[in-house]
């Protein structure tokens, strides 16, 4: 079947004693037990399981075409599962520009706790090999990156690790199960922050781990989720599932609103430098041209004269709002290095945009009218 299709009909079924069309949500916590003390629909308590979790989780399994998914709180909770599933002494490659979420958690609860970590250039293949050792268990990847949309070849990242008895995970939360499917490439594990795309209105924080073989890894994490407790809410799971029936084709209107807007401002005189893997010229255009089936909403912006500069275009939008995160409907602008904090990678001057759903003509106008305001001021 079709993404289209599954997108609206996979983990859903017409409500038996109701015949609701919509998914019903099932906000109790406990289950009643027959009077020998078995459970015949599966469900006891709302950690170990729910009814909203269980269809949440089996659309996004069909969605990736894996075998399994655990759904969690929020994404950082679902990255933490795949790292706890190691164990201490095991080594972790993972990008030197991973989400910056993402080398928080590592740095300063990972490391501590006993992974061993290298943090490197994911696109330089070379750099890949040198740096597996013989107790790396896991590549971690993320393509597009964030936030300057480097673009890592999965396939290629994938086999090393195999060659070398690791695994392959994958976060594909800014290309969607719609624009990317890691496991068809090799990897083994998906991860999404259903917060963006997925959900897709800004409204619900959410995570998963979608395994391509339903093995003991993936029973480890399923342990984690239950034990630990960090389990998407029934609320959550209801929104993240109504939010996905328009994932294919929220991501062709960001996808086509993303690369008319990459178009129009890489002539502009006050960028320095666009960043889209959609553009021609971009350093990853072909990988990405060979593993996505489009580009994606998001891209960053350099601006030139630095950071004031920057500051200057975000204080001109009207239409963007200055706001982080993406995946939603409207369109979002914002200094990232000033977000990330110190010890930031990303330049001063880079602003990142997730592009929404708003005509294509009324954002290159706001965002043209913020450069040129930005010139004048210089
Ligand atoms: C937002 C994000 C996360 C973290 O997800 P939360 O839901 O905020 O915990 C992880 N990876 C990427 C690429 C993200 O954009």
């Amino acid at each position: 079947m079709n993404i289209e299709t599954l997108a609206i009909h996979a983990g859903r079924s017409i409500d038996p004693t109701t015949k609701s069309v919509t998914a019903p949500l099932y906000l109790s916590t406990t289950f009643e037990r027959e009077p020998d003390g078995s459970y015949p629909q599966g469900f006891l308590y709302t950690r170990m399981a729910s009814p909203n979790r269980e269809m949440l989780e089996d659309c996004l399994t069909q969605l990736e075409g894996g075998e399994a998914a655990a759904a969690f709180s929020s994404g950082s909770a679902a990255t933490m599962s795949v790292f706890q599933a190691l164990s201490p002494g095991d080594h972790v490659i993972a990008p030197l520009d991973a989400y910056s979420g993402t080398t928080a958690l590592l740095k300063n609860v990972m490391m501590p706790w006993g992974l061993e970590v290298s943090f490197i250039d994911l696109t330089d293949l070379g750099q890949v090999e040198q740096a597996v050792c013989p107790n790396t268990k896991l590549i971690w990847t993320e393509t597009p990156s964030n936030p300057m949309l480097r673009i890592t070849d999965l396939a290629a990242v994938a086999t090393i690790a195999h060659q070398n008895n690791a695994i392959c995970a994958c976060d594909n939360t800014w290309a969607s199960p719609v624009l990317q499917r890691p496991f068809e490439q090799g990897a083994d594990l998906v991860v999404h922050s259903t917060t963006k795309y997925l959900g897709g209105h800004s409204d619900v924080l959410g995570g998963v781990v979608i395994a391509k073989v339903e093995d003991d890894r993936f029973q480890r994490i399923r342990q984690i989720q239950i034990a630990g407790g960090a389990v998407a809410a029934p609320f959550d799971c209801w929104l993240v599932l109504r939010g996905i029936q328009t994932l294919p084709y929220r991501m062709r209107g960001h996808s086509a609103n993303a690369l008319k807007l990459a178009s129009a401002l890489v002539n502009h005189p006050a960028v320095e430098a666009v960043h889209y893997p959609g553009l021609p010229d971009h350093p990853g255009h072909a990988i990405a041209a060979k593993q996505m089936k489009d580009f994606g909403g998001m891209m960053s912006i350099q601006i030139k004269g630095g950071r004031e500069a920057a500051f200057a275009v975000t204080a001109g939008v009207k239409l963007f709002t200055r706001a982080t995160s993406l995946g939603g409907v409207e369109s979002l602008i914002e200094h990232r290095a000033s977000i990330e904090g110190e010890g930031t990678q990303t330049p001063e001057n880079l602003l990142r945009l997730s592009i929404g759903l708003e005509s294509p003509e009324d954002l290159v106008a706001d965002l043209t009218q913020a450069l040129d305001q930005a010139v004048v001021e210089k």
